[in-house]
């Protein structure tokens, strides 16, 4: 099963353009949807969980027509959505139960093993009898995973739901979402370039409502092997280099001076090294290559 945009756009009343004719296809796996704040990111999740309606565009998963219907698309979808809102003073087990009710699991036997399952693939077995209300930031959002599990979804859609959450936490939920992600077709977005590092199999990158490419993260980043150099500068070497080079990043040391990255096909001047493309040179260089001004030095 595959899930196939065609053509999808989305123009808000404010007149801001938040997609953009986006054709996307999106086969079984962790697929990583990766853009800053406001790319269009949301709008997008939200279009294909239903909840919203394109002004133009066909959306498919498998054989259905997701915008015509509606019902078949949320009996096979899983969503956890960017603010899942508050929860009620309930424990997590009975909360499941009662979501299970709600999403039709109607024998008890299977409504009692797939709870089990959610809260054990979510590492929250121990704390199931303790309420949701007064768990954690990382615990809610595993949870919120749990949730989304009770209908055994074959499309799971996380949006930005690592923001906020500590690193151990953080390394927690990416490994749930690896383990639920093998057989379903998972799509994580993101603004962490590292998130999609650690996890997916395949990518988009989105800006301005655009998909500026898709790609498979590892070619991807060798794509880039020997175009990136870095140098170390200060604050005016920096902005000087910006005006002749494609800097494409810079990071402050504890000395504030700046290691500065840039794309070029060859070495820019002797003060250049070479050094090893990493997924975030891939990010930036697309995002780059959308502003009007940057090709690669020759
Ligand atoms: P992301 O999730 O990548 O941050 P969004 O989909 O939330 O992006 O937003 C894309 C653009 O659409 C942004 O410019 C945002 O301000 C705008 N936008 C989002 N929702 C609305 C809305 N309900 N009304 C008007 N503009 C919106």
């Amino acid at each position: 099963m595959e899930l196939r945009l065609n053509k999808v756009s989305k123009t808000y009343p404010n007149g801001v353009k938040a997609l953009d004719e986006i054709d996307l296809t999106i086969q079984p796996g962790m697929f990583g949807l990766l853009g800053p704040n406001g790319a269009g990111k949301s709008t997008l999740m939200r279009t294909i969980a239903t909840l919203q309606k394109p002004d133009a565009g066909e959306l498919y998963l498998g054989d259905i027509n997701i915008l015509k219907q509606k019902m078949e698309l949320r009996k096979v979808l899983g969503y956890l959505p960017q603010q899942f809102g508050v929860y009620p003073k309930m424990p997590a087990e009975k909360l499941l139960n009662y979501f299970a009710d709600l999403k039709g699991v109607a024998h008890p036997t299977e409504k009692k093993k797939i709870v089990e399952y959610a809260l054990e693939v979510t590492n929250l077995t121990d704390v199931k009898d303790k309420q949701v209300a007064g768990y954690s930031g990382g615990m809610k959002q595993r949870f919120g995973i749990a949730q989304l599990l009770l209908n055994n979804p074959k499309l799971i859609i996380v949006d930005e739901p690592t923001a906020g959450l500590d690193p151990a936490e953080r390394h927690r939920f990416l490994n749930i979402l690896r383990e639920i992600g093998t057989n379903n077709i998972v799509i994580l977005s993101t603004h962490i370039v590292d998130d999609v590092k650690e996890l997916c199999t395949d990518m988009a990158i989105l800006n301005g409502g655009k998909i500026l490419s898709k790609m498979n993260p590892r070619n991807a980043v060798e794509e880039l092997d020997g175009k990136i150099w870095t140098t170390l500068t200060n604050r005016e070497g920096e902005e000087q280099l910006s005006q002749e080079l494609n800097v494409i990043s810079s990071s402050f040391n504890q000395d504030n001076s700046l290691n500065v990255r840039v794309f070029s096909e060859n070495r820019p001047n002797e003060n250049f090294e070479a050094v090893q493309a990493d997924l975030n040179d891939v990010y930036f260089v697309h995002l780059k290559k959308d502003e009007p001004t940057l090709q690669p030095n020759a």
